[in-house]
């Protein structure tokens, strides 16, 4: 028997009291798209361990890698020494993101590249003797991480800003952008990024942001003009751009990597979450030679250098995880999840609880008018045999690529079962 007695009086679980933890479900296996629980109960899951496990659990080709460079060394320090894995690794992402950026640095989480890319963008300007350049322009809406530097650029609001202010550097926080994917981006839906760039040009180093997909903060999906106006804004104004793909890239959103969408090209990318297929912890920060040359000149080193750096046992993974993606046909795959959450969610905006749908490459979004009590939420979903976990207002899945069309069929079914019985409970109140 798993000891979840032992669990809920000592372990810690993302975002949970220790007085009165949320219900945790035993685990025992996962294989393809399941998860399978010690009661022998088996889960189809929608989330794919938070947008990492693409190919699904228990990957052959995967293990494999693992297995095999298990054989030559788990670990080394990247200190005065290098490998294969993190030179084939850094030499297959270079290959597949813009041109433009050519140099990488390889962490250990998402949090960690985007500390890692806000240091670079502030190292950057501070070797331009422009040291007034210290403050990053964020967005409303915005996620990028629970470390301290990764919390002062995310949403003010459902961020965690208020308990650590005093703590915490100070941004610059531009409006949500309003404009929806597939639409145009106005005057108006710019006009705050652009005044706050005018205001506060010389203070600012940089811009971050998810392109596309807001993930954590809201699922939203904006206007690829937008990002393309941003993208020329920062030109304009003479600050760097982070594009944080940690949630979207590797084909979640129907192109390899988000910013495709508006064909801009960012100065500094974090990579994340699927980077290994969900195996392991890894990351990416990569920048242009502009930025490393910026950093570099007159002796400057780059101030950064976690234990785990290039993981030689996460790095022959993420490369064998990248390999099995591009070899696959994920834009058909991806493309064919999108048409069916389209079609089979659609029906959800009929339900008066149900405020907005989304949807965009492998990403369904219900959003109700309501928050969700997660705690009935989630022992709805067990029960109904599928991994869903809501959060705030929010219903939301993005499965494994390699969910059959039943499989799906079953978790945007018991979506639509769950917004039916939140009407009941509402009716029922009223
Ligand atoms: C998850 C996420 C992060 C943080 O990554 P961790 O590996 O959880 O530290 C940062 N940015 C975005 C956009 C994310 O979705």
């Amino acid at each position: 028997m798993i000891d979840t007695e032992f669990d809920k009086n000592h372990i810690w679980h993302p975002y949970t009291s220790m007085q009165t933890p949320l219900p945790v479900y035993p685990v025992v296996k996962a294989e393809g798209v399941y998860i399978q629980l010690e009661d022998g109960r088996r889960l189809i899951d929608g989330m794919a361990s938070w947008w990492s496990m693409i190919h699904g659990y228990n990957r052959p080709e995967l293990n494999k890698a693992v297995c095999g460079q298990l054989e030559n060394m788990a670990h080394v320090m990247f200190g005065g020494l290098t490998h294969e894995p993190a030179i084939e690794l850094a030499k297959l992402l270079i290959s597949i993101t813009p041109p433009s950026l050519q140099k990488i640095f390889i962490s250990d989480s998402g949090s960690v590249a985007v500390e890692v890319a806000i240091k670079m963008a502030k190292q950057f300007w501070i070797n331009q003797g422009k040291q007034t350049k210290s403050k990053i322009l964020s967005l409303r809406g915005a996620y990028h991480g629970d470390t301290f530097t990764a919390m002062s650029v995310c949403d003010p609001v459902t961020g965690m800003h208020h308990l650590f202010k005093d703590s915490m550097p100070l941004n610059y926080f531009a409006e949500k952008p309003a404009c929806r994917f597939g639409d145009l981006c106005s005057e108006k839906d710019i006009s705050s990024i652009k005044s706050l760039l005018q205001s506060h040009q010389d203070k600012i180093a940089a811009i971050i942001l998810e392109p596309i997909v807001q993930a954590t903060g809201g699922m939203w999906f904006y206007s690829a003009d937008y990002l393309t106006r941003v993208r020329t804004l920062c030109d304009e104004y003479d600050v760097l751009l982070i594009a944080d793909e940690i949630a979207t890239g590797f084909g979640r959103t129907g192109k390899l990597f988000a910013c495709e969408h508006a064909n801009i090209a960012p100065d500094i990318l974090c990579l994340g979450k699927a980077l290994t297929g969900g195996y392991m912890s890894l990351a990416a920060t990569l920048c242009t030679e502009k930025v490393s040359a910026g950093i570099s000149k007159d002796g400057g080193v780059f101030m950064h250098g976690p234990t785990f750096m290039g993981n030689p046992l996460a790095c022959a993974t993420a490369i064998a995880s990248i390999k099995l993606l591009l070899e696959s046909p994920w834009q058909e795959t991806v493309k064919s999840i999108e048409q069916q959450l389209l079609t089979e969610l659609k029906v959800c905006l009929e339900s008066t609880t149900v405020s907005d749908v989304r949807v965009l490459g492998a990403i369904g979004v219900v959003e109700m008018k309501d928050a969700v009590d997660l705690k009935m939420a989630q022992a709805f979903f067990v029960s109904k045999g599928v991994w869903i976990r809501p959060f705030g207002k929010l219903l939301y899945i993005m499965p494994p690529y390699i969910i059959k069309k039943e499989e799906l069929s079953k978790l945007t079914q018991v979506i639509i079962e769950f917004t039916e019985l939140e009407e009941l409970n509402t009716d029922s109140k009223s």
